[in-house]
């Protein structure tokens, strides 16, 4: 997936807590949900969510989390859109 950018999304921010210098791998789960559920919890201190920019549509003002994973051969950058009700 190509990465986000302007002008139609603007960066918000990031969930990254600056002085921790590698944020916790641990995930929190629902019953049921895995690391790519659409209903998985918004555990924006777990993974992946503590290493995600924030980033909002321009024109629908919507919101979406970018996960970017540097693997050994690749840059693969996840997006997920916020949902407030799932956010723990
Ligand atoms: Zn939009």
């Amino acid at each position: 997936m190509a990465p986000l950018k302007a002008p139609l999304l603007e960066l918000v921010g990031t969930l990254r807590d600056p002085a921790v210098d590698e944020p916790t791998l641990t995930e929190v789960h629902a019953t049921g949900t895995d690391y790519w559920s659409a209903s998985a919890p918004l555990a924006v201190a777990a993974f992946p969510y503590n290493r995600c920019e924030v980033w909002r549509c321009s024109r629908c003002r919507r919101g979406f989390l970018q996960y970017t994973e540097f693997g050994g051969y690749y840059v693969d950058h996840r997006l997920r859109e916020i949902d407030p009700d799932l956010i723990v």
